[in-house]
């Protein structure tokens, strides 16, 4: 059972996808939404209405929280920005859910008219490049040394910049695979799900494996 972090954006294409690769899914606006979830989906879409609107519906502790407790998530885009530790080029102070040891650059490839796509090789995804749609996207900037690079694209300067990421149970795209109908990246996702031993709602405490 996946949730789709359901407050803004692109909520129905990443069910669409989620669905059509064998998951359940569950619309999340409160926080009773979360019980039961393996994995959660957060969208594209514009990462400071997204976390103000999560911090209104009580969403933003419950959610570090479960997220700290080893709950599986993937963020697209305004969603990587949500799941980075770390933001530049944010509004002043711009919370985030965080757990992913990466600090990302909000707009970082330029406004929304410099939007552009891209087919890009991602590790772990077998077959032909990912068709990669990068609206007003982030980079990554700096990764911790927990967190594994899965693809990277050059900028307009030619200099290669991170924009797929995971550490354990936590996946990023900078870009948009659920507008796509390539569903490799939505697999992808479901396989970190299962190989993951899940997660307890005590918050911090990690479920041993096989528990
Ligand atoms: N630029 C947006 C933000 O900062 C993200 C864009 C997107 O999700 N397509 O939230």
């Amino acid at each position: 059972m996946i949730g789709v972090l359901a407050l803004q954006g692109d909520v129905r294409e990443h069910r669409r996808a989620l669905e059509s690769v064998g998951a359940r899914t569950r619309l999340v606006r409160c926080v009773e939404e979360l019980a039961g979830l393996d994995g959660i989906v957060l969208p594209g879409g514009e990462s400071t209405t997204m976390v103000n609107l999560a911090a209104s519906f009580g969403l933003l502790d419950p959610l570090r929280h479960a997220i700290h407790a080893g709950l599986a998530a993937y963020g697209s885009c305004a969603g990587m920005i949500l799941l980075a530790d770390r933001v530049c080029d944010g509004v002043p102070g711009q919370p985030t859910v965080g757990g992913l040891d990466i600090t990302v650059r909000r707009n970082a490839f330029g406004r929304q008219v410099e939007s552009f796509e891209r087919d890009l090789p991602m590790t772990g995804v077998a077959g032909p490049p990912v068709h990669g749609v990068f609206i007003r996207a982030p980079w990554v900037e700096s990764v911790g040394p927990g967190v594994v690079v899965l693809a990277q694209v050059s900028d307009p300067s030619g200099a290669d910049r991170i924009v797929a990421v995971q550490q354990g149970a936590l996946l990023a795209t900078s870009f948009h695979p659920e507008l796509t109908g390539d569903l490799r990246v939505h697999e992808y996702f479901l396989n970190v799900v299962r190989a993951e031993p899940g997660w307890s709602q005590a918050p911090g405490r990690r479920l041993s494996k096989g528990a």
